[in-house]
């Protein structure tokens, strides 16, 4: 992968939303409090190896905004997480959420692992580890993390048990809602798993009654195929739409006729990864970038849209599932070539989306039916789409500015009407 990283991730993510703040005049104040993060917590923690050794590992946790509601975002665990990476993350959390309407602000947290070179037995240490050494800094009406690239349902699992643990005997099952994403026997919600993937698919849905467009006559590449890139393939293949490329970090593959995702589902399951599928031809990386197809999906990692595969796209419309894909140099380029976007922070949003629900059902001890939090995940990614067209009209700008906008346009409004304290 070249996730070339020479610039400030965190400082894109700023010159993003000040964009949108020139474009409405945004108070000075305002801009200024959400170039930084409020709080910037960092962990070093000794962790026990199956060898008998011990190892001292660096986590993170940025709050960056809560206006709106507690802190609220995924925990990421991989080997290039580092300070900057998660203040950028946690940005976009406190944009995404208020952009969608969910009564949440922003936060990032992160592990620098890898988590294929530890045993289960050691990341579970790990993981409980990291979350006794954030404490209190986390809460259900504080700081709730959730899964990120690197860690899943279980991992969410342990970091409950873990908070619950440490919590007064008589808190231990109010404190559930400390994070989302759980497995759904724990206190997780139906539809939590796929709600991201799922999020894309309206998303594309959306563009589709903009722009009169079909399903069922569009063609796809998506790079990446986790739980966000996997999701996103079965529902989309499910809805009629032919993915013609698909690439993980074990290999990049292609069939010009649509690959079969159920079947490569269950062979990555197998295998660890896509690559060697027998239902398609194995190809470079950068040939996934020069497909020619409608939509062209990133699910991985930031800035992996950089201005040389700019300029090879083949795609009339970029669906960001992943958080930060496009290289901000790489932008213009896209304009140039009037290859439109949907930016993350609207596209990638059905994930936080049903971690509010999730959280509402841990609050009520209820459990929604899986037609409830569909539905009600559908509604608000439909109006916020609705709310972001009529906003691009209004200011004849891009979508991912219209997006910064109304984001913007709620927090000001707050901002406004409570005061900066004291
Ligand atoms: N990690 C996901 C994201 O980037 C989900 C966050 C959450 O559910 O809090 O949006």
């Amino acid at each position: 992968m070249t996730g070339t990283r020479q610039r400030s991730l965190h400082q894109a993510a700023v010159d993003q939303f000040q964009r949108a703040a020139d474009l409405i005049d945004l108070n000075e104040a305002y801009r200024e409090i959400l170039s930084y993060p409020k709080n910037e917590i960092i962990v070093n923690f000794p962790v026990a190896l199956d060898d008998g050794t011990r190892k001292v590992f660096t986590g993170y946790r940025i709050q960056h905004n809560n206006l709106l509601g507690p802190y609220k975002g995924g925990l990421r665990f991989h080997q290039d997480v580092d300070l900057d990476e998660v203040k950028a993350l946690a940005a976009w959390m406190t944009f995404k959420t208020a952009l969608v309407g969910v009564p949440f602000g922003g936060a990032k947290g992160g592990v620098t692992i890898d988590p294929a070179g530890y045993s289960d037995d050691e990341m579970r240490r790990v993981v409980r580890r990291f979350t006794h050494a954030l404490g209190s800094n986390i809460g259900p009406d504080h700081d709730i993390p959730a899964p990120d690239m690197g860690t899943s349902s279980k991992t969410m699992d342990w970091v409950m048990d873990t908070y619950a643990n440490i919590s007064p005997p008589g808190f231990r099952h109010s404190v559930k809602g400390v994070v989302t994403g759980k497995s759904i026997e724990v206190g997780g919600s139906v539809g939590r798993e796929e709600a991201t993937g799922r999020g894309v698919l309206y998303s594309l849905r959306h563009w589709c009654g903009e722009t009169g467009s079909r399903l069922d006559e569009l063609t796809a590449a998506v790079q990446g195929f986790g739980n966000v890139g996997g999701h996103f393939c079965e529902l989309a293949a499910e809805a009629g739409v032919t993915i013609t490329g698909v690439s993980d970090h074990t290999g990049t593959i292609t069939n010009e006729d649509g690959i079969d995702i159920a079947k490569l589902r269950l062979w990555s399951a197998e295998n660890g990864g896509i690559d060697g599928f027998p239902g398609a031809e194995a190809v470079d990386t950068e040939a996934l970038f020069a497909l020619p197809i409608d939509v062209f999906v990133p699910a991985a990692l930031e800035n992996q849209i950089t201005v040389e595969r700019a300029a090879k796209l083949r795609c009339s419309l970029i669906i960001e599932a992943a958080n930060g894909p496009t290289a901000a140099d790489a932008e213009p380029i896209l304009a140039d070539r009037a290859i439109e976007i949907v930016p993350d922070i609207l596209a990638n949003a059905g994930g936080v989306i049903v971690s509010y629900f999730e959280w509402l059902q841990n609050k009520s001890a209820r459990a929604w039916s899986f037609a409830d939090v569909d539905e009600r995940l559908r509604d608000l990614v439909w109006q916020a789409h609705d709310r972001v067209v009529e906003r691009r009209r209004q200011l004849d700008c891009t979508r991912r500015e219209a997006a910064y906008v109304v984001a913007l346009d709620r927090i000001a409004d707050v901002y406004d009407r409570r005061g900066i304290f004291p």
